[in-house]
């Protein structure tokens, strides 16, 4: 495939292409182009140009747009969501769930249009005050592979919504269905140029991206560690930056949970995308009354799990995306055991039986871990789940805090009072109370600490997208 710019399916401009690989079987899906700054330019260029053209659309016009692509990309469900999972690695029910979750992003933007108009009013003494808000500009978008269609939705909904146009910069292991969707956004506004897509390197188009002139906002998602650098390098000339980094999200569960609700929750919450989610449930605090009974059914479910090519029937997890991460935390497991500092009992390795060309591990539970270990201070971005012992809500709550992460967050309990606690002590940007991993596009989603800084989702995501003009008239 090609890179979108101007309206246009484009080459780079060096001719230089870098392959995308399948993660179950090792296979060459396709080529993109290597963009690089010149790359950049062009498309910050062709969205520059058509902003006035794109921003002159009155916002319910543009919500119609948005409401054509999300059919649009409703009617390639199937297509889309297997190369997905060829791309990605995700099974593909899965796949078919992050597409429609995207087209139900575009739709919920479509559905606020009506709430962009600015306000007015009288103003004693001074006459009447409008305030009128006005498109950034120039938006840029960074995307990461583990939910590229997904992802992108947040990003593209509010910003075009809004009146500004694009340019996004995909995972380089997952642009092709990033490129197909926004094909068909770009197609849906109408306007050649509002949506564009540089592909390439994160430490080259996406810096180039980062640095642009024109660029007004860049709204990143990615490790923590990347978006300290984003922040960094777009301070320069004053962008606006919204960061939607690591998280290492706790669960707690409670003595008196639904202990088959909360194992469920938990199986789901971790092993969902072989691992691989913003807001997977990466630690377990589990009460010690019901510890042991509860460490039980989660090791039987984790062993009962599917691991294989995401495209077969029946497979519940995917491999991982990249074969480093799953060499690392196999090594890292192992190396957990052999010292004493946590009890492997499920998984931990590669499962037999699966094709040596894919990436696969088997959903690992780890019991009692030592409070020291990485698996419950780093973000662990795959399928292994630390189960640790609590005494109460208290000491859960403490623990769930000990991280410089705080994204989401769970508790499962029967006791409203206990989960009121939680949801005002435990640190993150979004809690949930007998579930997780849940994001509706209607209510702000993002984290805090370590987690990132801005928010995506909600009636207020293209107001971040905009600033207003106060004009003040004296008749
Ligand atoms: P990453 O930081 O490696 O890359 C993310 C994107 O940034 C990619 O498109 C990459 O090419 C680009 N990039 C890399 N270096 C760059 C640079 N110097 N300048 C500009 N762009 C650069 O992240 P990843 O491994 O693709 O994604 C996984 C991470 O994303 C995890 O930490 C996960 O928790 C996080 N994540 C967060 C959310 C959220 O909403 N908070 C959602 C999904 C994923």
């Amino acid at each position: 495939m090609q890179m979108l710019i101007g309206g246009a399916w484009t080459p780079a401009a060096q001719g230089e292409v870098i392959g995308v690989f399948n993660p179950a079987t090792g296979e060459l899906l396709d080529q993109v182009p290597l963009g690089r700054a010149e790359d950049v330019d062009a498309a910050a260029g062709a969205a520059a140009g058509a902003g006035p053209r794109w921003s002159a659309v009155p916002p319910r016009e543009r919500g119609k747009r948005l409401y054509a692509a999300a059919q649009a990309i409703r009617e390639r469900k199937e297509a889309l969501a297997l190369l997905l999972t060829r791309e990605q690695g995700k099974p593909l029910a899965e796949a078919r769930n992050e597409i429609l979750g995207a087209a139900n992003v575009l739709e919920y933007y479509a559905s606020i249009a009506g709430t962009l108009a600015g306000t007015a009013a009288a103003l004693p003494g001074y006459g009447h005050a409008a305030v009128v808000p006005q498109p950034l500009g120039v938006c840029a978008a960074i995307v990461p592979w583990n939910m590229p269609a997904l992802i992108l939705a947040w990003k593209l909904g509010p910003a075009l919504l809004a009146g500004n146009t694009m340019v996004v910069k995909p995972s380089r292991s997952t642009p092709l269905v990033s490129l197909h969707i926004a094909g068909i956004v770009g197609d849906a506004c109408g306007v050649p140029g509002a949506v564009n897509m540089v592909t390439g390197t994160g430490s080259g188009a996406g810096e180039a991206l980062v640095a642009h002139p024109v660029v007004r906002h860049v709204s990143f998602t990615g490790q923590t560690d990347t978006g300290r650098r984003v922040a960094a390098r777009a301070s320069g000339d004053l962008k606006q930056v919204s960061l939607e980094l690591g998280g290492s999200d706790p669960m707690i569960v409670c003595g008196d949970a639904d202990i088959a609700a909360a194992v469920a929750g938990a199986l789901h919450g971790r092993f969902y995308n072989c691992g691989q989610t913003c807001t997977a449930v990466k630690r377990l605090y589990v009460e010690a009354p019901v510890y042991d009974e509860f460490l039980r059914k989660l090791a039987a479910g984790a062993r009962a799990i599917r691991v294989g090519n995401g495209i077969e029937p029946g497979v519940a997890m995917g491999p991982l995306h990249r074969a480093a991460d799953r060499d690392r935390l196999c090594a890292m497991v192992a190396a957990l055991q052999e010292d004493g500092l946590a009890r492997v009992v499920a998984g931990g390795g590669i499962p037999g039986g699966a094709s040596p060309a894919g990436q696969f591990m088997e959903p690992t539970i780890l019991a009692e871990p030592d409070p020291a270990a990485p698996v419950l201070t780093e973000e662990i971005f795959g399928p292994v789940l630390p189960v640790v012992r609590v005494e109460d809500l208290d000491e859960a709550i403490a623990s769930a805090n000990r991280s410089r992460y705080g994204l989401g967050a769970s508790i499962w309990t029967r006791d409203l009072a206990a989960a009121a606690r939680a949801a005002e002590q435990v640190r993150c940007g979004i809690f949930w109370v007998n579930q997780h991993l849940k994001i509706p596009p209607d209510v702000p989603f993002g984290g805090t600490g370590a987690s990132g800084i801005g928010r995506e989702n909600g009636m207020s995501a293209p107001q971040r997208y905009m600033e207003t003009k106060t004009v003040l008239v004296r008749p």
